[in-house]
């Protein structure tokens, strides 16, 4: 069951503030559509969080390499 969690993200629409629950931001880079409001909002904290871990990856990788 553990899978299923996997990419799936409750978030609260800064619009109305309704909870969004099980988002699968992978599949749209970070935008959903508010289920109440239907608002399309795009989750900026989720995904500056996966690209600070992504830029870190790629520093080591690039020291690595040389
Ligand atoms: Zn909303």
């Amino acid at each position: 069951m553990q899978m299923n969690q996997t990419g799936k993200h409750n978030l609260k629409c800064p619009f109305c503030g309704h909870i969004n629950e099980g988002l699968l931001l992978d599949e749209t880079d970070g935008w959903y559509e508010c289920a109440n409001c239907k608002s399309e909002v795009f989750a900026s904290e989720i995904m500056e969080t996966a690209k600070r871990s992504c830029c870190d990856k790629e520093v080591s990788a690039a020291v690595a390499s040389k």
